[in-house]
């Protein structure tokens, strides 16, 4: 019997064990921390083997297949060893793509995924497709193919995942940006980074699709010296394009093999320029698995927004507050200020990843009018912007920092919290930040 050894015991994991075993591998889970009750009784259900708080080298080593999640580094002695003996190491995704034949449309990007991933899945959905949505969200992509079948899977693509596939070929794939982001992960070189979102496309044929933004310099200049056999769809805001989506009179038009579809810009349920990208990428994967442009439509046009990403929480007074607690690095907050249209007081700060104010500075001359620093050190954004704003306020918690907002905001101000930062400083991930910021909203 092939042995599968599964490293870490989460969603991919578990999700993966499950499958294994269903396909008739004899599989063992190794995670070197603690596993969760509920993955726990999970894999005893199945009458998976597991261990928790170790790794039995003699039983890994001997494994004809690894999956290792994608928390884990490449660097970790383990999987060194692993390597060095020839054992294929590979992620989640690789592994359960091979056991469906559905229709693939793979998500990946620096910011975006998320959104991208709900928003082509709700298209999709509308459009009457039998689709399942995974990856990063939700249910693990293997569970689903052990356990359903569906005809299309949309799939979120972290680089992680994207660093364990040899075979994975996604019908479609879609780019959204790449800026700096984990770069801890790759040895501080950008280009590695870069490399990794690109193993997306590295399988796909001429009959495969890459859809990606073509106002996105790394994408293009990457792409230029390193070609890809699938077929292109670009979009953007900038230019035009025969092919792919582009902006012409205030319109989104999406074109796909001859055929043209138009969006009024103005009637997209998602605000910003970056959501106009994202839109164009989920509308144009959809429109290729042939969904009735009518639906495309309406789709975009009622879709509601993911949580923590520029979702409007409520008005007080006539000044409306925003929380975007997603964003964790400077190009997700720049696209967040940049989609501002009221003067703006902007609560930023936490855990910063080597960030580079500088290129926020227009934008906050322009609309911001007061900062509130929400981090335990707030020492950089002071120096960056104490000059540059009329007011800079100093924060330790996320009722301060609302207080204070709602004290300074006059009517017809936005009230945003963007923080360009991780939250580990003060809250325990993103969605505690973003829900600390509804209550103390709530509570004023
Ligand atoms: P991801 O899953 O890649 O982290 P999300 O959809 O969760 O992406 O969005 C993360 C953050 O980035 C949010 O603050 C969101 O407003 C912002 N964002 C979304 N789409 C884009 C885009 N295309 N370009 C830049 N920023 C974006």
């Amino acid at each position: 019997m092939r042995r599968l050894v599964v490293l870490g015991a989460g969603e991919s994991g578990v999700g993966t064990a499950i499958l294994g075993k269903q396909k008739g591998y004899e599989v063992f889970v190794s995670d070197s921390g603690k596993i969760k009750e509920n993955y726990k009784n999970v894999l005893e259900h199945f009458e998976i083997d597991w261990e928790a708080s170790q790794h039995s080298e003699n039983r890994i080593l001997t494994a004809d297949v690894v999956m290792k999640s994608p928390g884990i580094p490449d660097t970790v002695p383990l999987v060194v060893r692993l390597k060095e003996k020839g054992v294929p190491v590979i992620s989640e995704i690789e592994f359960a793509a091979r056991y469906t034949d559905a229709t693939i449309i793979g998500i990946t990007g620096s910011n975006g995924k998320t959104t991208t991933t709900l928003l082509t899945n709700h298209i999709l959905k509308k459009g009457g497709a039998n689709v399942g949505m995974a990856g990063n969200i939700g249910d693990s992509f293997a569970k689903m193919v052990a356990e359903r079948s569906f005809d299309h899977y949309v799939l979120e693509i972290s680089s992680f995942q994207l660093d364990g596939v040899t075979d994975f070929r996604p019908h479609i794939a879609i780019i959204t940006n790449i800026t700096p982001d984990h770069l801890d992960r790759y040895e501080y070189q950008f280009e590695k980074y870069v490399a990794s979102k690109f193993r997306i496309a590295q399988n796909q044929t001429s009959e495969d699709y890459l859809i990606y933004d073509a106002d996105d310099s790394v994408i293009v200049d990457w792409l230029a010296r390193n070609p890809v056999k699938s077929k292109l769809l670009p979009f953007s805001l900038e230019k035009m394009v025969d092919e792919g989506a582009c902006i012409k009179n205030n319109e989104i038009q999406i074109t796909t093999a001859n055929n043209t579809i138009t969006i009024m810009t103005n009637s997209l349920a998602l605000e910003g320029k970056h959501n106009v990208k994202n839109t164009m990428a989920a509308a144009t994967a959809a429109k290729l698995v042939n969904i009735r442009k009518q639906t495309i439509r309406e789709s975009v046009q009622n879709f509601q927004g993911a949580s923590h990403r520029l979702e409007k929480v409520l008005k007080i007074h006539h000044v409306q507050y925003i929380n975007d607690s997603k964003a964790t690095n400077v190009n997700a907050t720049y696209y967040a200020l940049d989609s501002m249209s009221a003067p703006t007081i902007w609560i930023v700060g936490g855990v910063d990843k080597g960030n580079d104010y500088r290129q926020l500075m227009p934008l906050v001359r322009e609309k911001v009018k007061a900062v509130i620093c929400l981090g335990s050190d707030n020492t950089k954004i002071k120096e960056t912007f104490g000059n540059v704003v009329d007011l800079l306020v100093e924060t330790f918690a996320m009722e301060e920092a609302v207080k204070v907002a709602y004290k300074i905001a006059e009517r017809g101000d936005t009230v945003l919290l963007s923080p360009a930062c991780a939250s580990f400083d003060l809250f325990e991930n993103y969605e505690d930040r973003g829900d600390q910021f509804i209550k103390a909203i709530k509570s004023l």
